[in-house]
């Protein structure tokens, strides 16, 4: 067998994960919350299941809750977007990008992408034959330098992926961003590749720039979500994507001969349970107070915080505690000190080491107490 994927080997969540569990740390690597979701929603998946949705799904969703999804994102973003032709529910947010990604990319295409980024993002370039053009976040703000954006644009530049919130840093973009994104993108044929499953946990009364804010733009991308990440299931692995009508025809031709439909139960009670506007308007506020929780049990540390102004990360830098390469401190805090982290470095194809290690806190508080009672030790 010749690999398309040569150069992957296990993707840094598992590895992690599977180290926490080994020594039985307090998993603070992995992005996923250690607390109940909500039992209503449980409760309306199985009342679903009981009333006989129980077959396939029309392949593009179903339509109450592609529907009620547009009520949502016209009521936050202001902009109409027909359930029929621009939404497709999708097996996780990944699965959406990877699907865009497939559907417009031609071998020897070029797709901007930013760094540190989520791992998925290079690998999925690069299965369909495309080139990743790699362009480094400015550290330590992890700001995006749109001159250097366009000095990388070529005739084959097909696509540019962005993230905001973005994992694994908790940086947002701004409307300045937006602007000069769509001074880059102008008079192109380059599509946008929006990544936003963490659209609904940014904080500070920050704003979230979705693509969907901007017509002119959604005519040129795709928008990726997830239900995972906005109510608490990453495990139910279900999201959706936007694209313009266009687009989306593509898309499905992709789409409906891989996955073809998603799990029916969990599409019902989704469009029953989004009908209450504060199922996702709490999330924020939500996640804040988790933020916030975290961040003051830390400052006793000798851990050196790093901004998170969305995402359910927050990074931190160690010089002041050790000089090792993140990788192995990240080893060495799950071993001698009980708590696991995510090394920063696994997000760079180079493996780019600015000793920063990311923690996920999206846990209950008592485990956010644990883990910086053991860290207090480091
Ligand atoms: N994008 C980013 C940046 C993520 O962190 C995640 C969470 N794993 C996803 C996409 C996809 O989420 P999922 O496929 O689990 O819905
Ligand atoms: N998005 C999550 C993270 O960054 C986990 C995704 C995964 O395990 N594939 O930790």
């Amino acid at each position: 067998l010749t690999s398309k994927l040569p150069s992957s080997g296990t993707t840094i969540f598992s590895v992690m994960s599977a180290l926490a569990a080994e020594h039985r740390s307090v998993n603070l690597g992995q992005g996923f919350p250690d607390y109940p979701m909500n039992q209503e929603l449980i409760a309306k998946v199985n009342e679903a299941m009981y009333n006989g949705f129980n077959q396939y799904a029309p392949m593009q969703g179903y339509l109450p809750l592609r529907e009620v999804l547009a009520q949502k994102i016209k009521f936050l973003y202001g902009t109409d977007i027909n359930p029929d032709s621009q939404i497709t529910i999708t097996p996780g947010g990944t699965y959406g990008i990877y699907t865009s990604l497939t559907t417009v990319l031609q071998p020897g295409d070029e797709v901007i992408i930013f760094e540190p980024a989520y791992d998925s993002y290079v690998p999925n370039v690069l299965v369909n034959g495309a080139v990743p053009v790699l362009i480094d976040l400015q550290f330590p703000e992890y700001k995006i330098n749109w001159e250097e954006v366009r000095a990388k644009i070529t005739p084959r530049t097909r696509m540019i992926m962005i993230n905001t919130p973005h994992n694994p840093t908790g940086s947002v973009l701004s409307e300045n961003d937006i602007t000069e994104l769509r001074k880059t993108v102008e008079g192109t044929n380059i599509f946008i590749l929006s990544d936003e499953v963490y659209e609904h946990l940014i904080y500070d009364n920050i704003p979230h720039q979705s693509i969907l804010r901007y017509p002119d733009l959604v005519e040129r991308s795709f928008v990726s979500f997830s239900f995972g990440k906005l109510y608490h299931c990453t495990g139910w692995k279900l999201g959706y994507c936007i694209s313009s009508p266009e687009l989306m025809k593509e898309f499905r031709k992709v789409h409906q001969y891989n996955c073809f439909s998603c799990h029916s139960p969990s599409q019902v009670a989704l469009s029953e349970f989004l009908q209450n506007k504060d199922s996702y308007l709490r999330l924020s506020g939500f996640m804040q107070a988790k933020r916030d929780l975290f961040h003051s049990l830390m400052a006793g540390t000798r851990f050196t915080a790093m901004p998170s102004y969305g995402s359910y990360f927050q990074c931190y830098q160690y010089h002041r505690i050790s000089e090792e390469s993140d990788h192995a401190f990240a080893v060495r805090l799950t071993k001698e000190f009980g708590v696991t982290p995510v090394p920063v470095s696994a997000f760079y194809q180079n493996g780019k080491d600015h000793k920063v290690i990311r923690f996920c806190f999206a846990k209950k508080d008592e485990t956010l107490e644990k883990a910086a009672e053991l860290l207090m030790k480091v």
